[in-house]
């Protein structure tokens, strides 16, 4: 059995024609399973014997939903995985539409210091299955549209980025969630030849990375990826990406008090990316159990933001969306492994 949704347009077709199928029939199926929420083939406008060809061939799989938290912002969804192990991704509910934040991997390697997914290492990697799967649940349980993908759940997308580029050929395919490159955000901590592959790739989505230090002395004490890529070399990479897909770069900067928040942090960083086509997203960290550190209280913040204003860098302030929910990265999962 093939699990459907593991499966791009392109992959499916092949399928087809591997089980002596015609390929075009996937632009039938496509539209039923991504576009209906099928949950089977049955009433697909096929013959008996090809309808009876793809129940023998293919399941539709999927992670379990197992818990939801609500809240008026943003709701939380812990899924189980076929192998036990478990995910989370989040509903953001703007006032312009529908974001789901989706999970790349079971726990994460890179181990930043602030971040609650970290203290649950990596298991593997997600399979496209298991990404589709996310949004397929979400966009069931909220009988709507969405508006945009964030890939910035639990995990370090660009350490699968195999599996990553066919959830985002999926989720892109217009007559199923129809989400466009422009709407879906890929946050990595500045893992840099993954930044160049994804430049390079047929889906360059808006890309945003996690700086957090403006000096790489810093961001060593705090993201241990930061003694594998120096800080020179993710901006020479941001600027490729930027440059050849002509797009604005994100830089995230997570507020963390009495650490990397000081005004010579901003005049720093602001130096750090000028002349880039870029803006600033300032974070107001979500604090976290048992963590050493806390945010930034609010003049801080609103030194720093002045401070990158002053030096003509674009910044915006992510709203604190489902704190209430634990929806800092790897919150849920974490509480419900009692990590
Ligand atoms: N591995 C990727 C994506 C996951 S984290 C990355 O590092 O970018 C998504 C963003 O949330 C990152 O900028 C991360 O540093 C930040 N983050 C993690 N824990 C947080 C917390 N407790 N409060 C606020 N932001 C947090």
């Amino acid at each position: 059995m093939t699990d459907i949704y593991g499966l791009t347009l392109k992959k499916l077709a092949d399928k087809l024609t591997e089980l002596g199928e015609k390929p075009s029939r996937a632009d039938i199926i496509f539209p039923a399973v991504y576009g209906e929420l099928a949950r089977s083939f049955d009433g697909l406008p096929l013959k008996q014997e090809t309808l009876c060809t793809l129940a023998e061939n293919f399941s539709f799989g999927g992670p379990e939903c197992i818990e939801k938290l609500v809240s008026e912002t943003a709701d939380k969804y812990l899924f189980r995985l076929s192998d036990g192990n478990t995910i989370e991704s989040v509903l953001m509910k703007h006032e312009f539409g529908y974001n789901v934040c989706v999970s790349t991997q079971v726990g994460c390697n890179m181990g930043c210091r602030f971040c609650a997914s970290g203290r649950l290492k990596k298991v593997r990697d997600l399979t496209v299955s298991e990404m589709v799967g996310q949004l397929i649940h979400i966009r069931r349980d909220i009988g709507t549209r969405l508006g945009g993908i964030s890939v910035m759940g639990i995990g370090e997308p660009l350490e699968n980025l195999a599996n990553v580029l066919d959830f985002i050929d999926i989720a892109q395919y217009p007559k199923g969630f129809d989400i466009g490159i422009k709407h879906i955000t890929l946050s990595t901590c500045g893992l840099v030849p993954g930044i160049y592959k994804l430049a390079d790739s047929s889906a360059p989505v808006n890309l945003a990375v996690s700086l957090h230090a403006p000096d790489d002395a810093l961001r060593r004490t705090i993201m241990p990826s930061a003694n594998k890529y120096a800080l020179n070399d993710i901006i020479a990479a941001a600027r490729y990406y930027s440059e050849k897909n002509n797009r604005r770069v994100t830089f995230e900067y997570v507020m963390l008090d009495g650490v990397n928040d000081s005004d010579e942090c901003a005049a720093r960083l602001a130096e750090l990316i000028s002349g880039l086509n870029c803006y600033v997203n300032i974070i107001r960290y979500n604090p976290t159990d048992g963590s050493p550190f806390s945010c930034s209280p609010h003049e801080r913040i609103m030194s720093f933001y002045d401070i990158l204003k002053k030096h003509g860098i674009g910044v915006t302030m992510r709203r604190e969306l489902g704190a209430s929910v634990n929806a800092a990265c790897g919150q849920l999962r974490a509480a419900s492994l009692g990590g």
